[in-house]
């Protein structure tokens, strides 16, 4: 067993660690209060690489392994959870998706453009009515030989409005179940798709969320992922590597509260000392650190069982599990560590506090975590 990062491990997370303090944090608060997307830094992202890290280099991709991929997402979600959202999108549902399940035809014609920040993809599962339950799927594809007619509603979808390439779950045969849903491919700008007003949210703001219509929207044959009927499996393999992702995004959260928490306190002075020599403050930076350490070496195994060709469902729900609840707790106490301070948006705090919440709902939510987790630990 080694716990040590190679020199290529560091070279990445330092990477992500500069762009993120020179890039992200300038503007933060302002994209947060503004709901603003931040086009420009992802395009930069995509120059940089982050945006295709672990997809294959013939088509762009930058070859790295899961652990890379998680190191760069904890460090950009230190500083700016709404643009490693995106990241995380692209990387763990659209490129690896497509890379791994997509034909040559596909990888060429869209990979090799996601991969570089060219074009932004997008994952379309949920809908107003499936959302945890993602076999209820209404949204339909209707086979018409060489091509489906596609209709219906796809909710919360990030990148929404900012994406190029959509990757679209449908119902092909309701008689099947879920044994009758295919994914698509569905370019923007197409005939009858059309992309629903911006939802205002409570956090990660700077992303963009949308719901989106499909009206007899025409999908060539083509642009059908894998064999027909193998649309759930897809989405259900694709979230499970997506969940690391969101795991480490927690983590990074989490992280980036703590190390402001920790500054604050060797600063700020309350009864004639530093307040970090108040014991009831120490021992909430003692709590912080363990259990981001603890969130830490779940995300990295579950990224390591990924990178070895293990199965990472177990590892992968357990890691989301626990750094998105440790996201949670680690933010309520550093904005309690920063007082008053922790109120205000100039400390940061009140917004990782408020960008934590998601992680314990998308990607799965932390009930159909403990699902996962369940059904596997009482297998056998
Ligand atoms: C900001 C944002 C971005 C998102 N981005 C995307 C995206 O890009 N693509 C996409 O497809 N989706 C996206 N989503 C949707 C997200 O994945 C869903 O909201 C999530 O899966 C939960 O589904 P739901 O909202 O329908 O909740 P529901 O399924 O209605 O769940 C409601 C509550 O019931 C609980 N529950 C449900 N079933 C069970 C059960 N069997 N046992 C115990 N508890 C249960 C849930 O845990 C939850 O607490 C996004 C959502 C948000 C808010």
């Amino acid at each position: 067993m080694d716990f040590k990062l190679t020199e290529e491990h560091l070279m990445i997370r330092d990477a992500a660690r500069d762009f993120a303090k020179t890039e992200l944090l300038p503007g933060v608060i302002e994209r947060d209060e503004k709901q603003e997307f931040p086009k420009e830094l992802i395009k930069k992202m995509g120059d940089l690489g982050f945006l295709g890290m672990m997809a294959s280099p013939e088509y762009g991709g930058g070859g790295m392994d899961t652990i890379s991929y998680v190191l760069a997402m904890e460090e950009l979600s230190k500083i700016d959870a709404s643009a490693s959202v995106m990241v995380s999108v692209n990387n763990s549902l659209v490129c690896w998706g497509l890379d791994t399940f997509g034909n040559e035809e596909q990888k060429k014609k869209y990979l090799s453009k996601l991969t570089t920040g060219e074009k932004l993809g997008a994952f379309c599962l949920s809908e107003p009515e499936a959302g945890s339950d993602a076999t209820s799927q209404r949204t339909t594809a209707i086979d018409k030989g060489d091509h489906y007619i596609l209709n219906g509603t796809k909710n919360w979808i990030t990148n929404g409005s900012s994406g190029d390439y959509f990757l679209v779950i449908a119902q092909t045969d309701k008689e099947k179940k879920h044994k009758g849903i295919n994914a698509f491919i569905v370019e923007k700008g197409w005939d009858g798709f059309e992309i629903g007003p911006k939802e205002q949210k409570l956090g990660i703001r700077g992303s963009d969320t949308h719901s989106l219509n499909f009206n007899d929207v025409k999908v060539p044959k083509e642009n059908r992922i894998g064999e027909d009927g193998f649309g759930f499996k897809f989405a259900m393999k694709t979230l499970s590597g997506g969940r690391i992702g969101i795991a480490a995004q927690a983590l990074g959260i989490a992280a980036g509260a703590y190390e402001l928490a920790k500054d604050y306190s060797k600063q700020r002075k309350a009864f004639g000392t530093e307040i970090c020599n108040h014991q009831a403050i120490a021992f909430k930076l003692a709590d912080m650190h363990t259990q981001i350490t603890a969130a830490r070496h779940l995300v990295m195994k579950a990224a390591w069982d990924k990178d070895q060709g293990e199965n990472y469902d177990l590892s992968g729900a357990m890691a989301k599990l626990h750094a998105s609840k440790t996201a949670m707790d680690v933010t309520i106490e550093a904005v309690q560590v920063h007082g008053g301070n922790g109120y205000v948006k100039e400390y940061h705090v009140e917004r990782l506090m408020r960008d934590a919440k998601i992680t314990q709902i998308y990607e799965g939510t932390s009930e159909i975590q403990k699902i996962v987790i369940s059904r596997s630990i009482l297998k056998d």
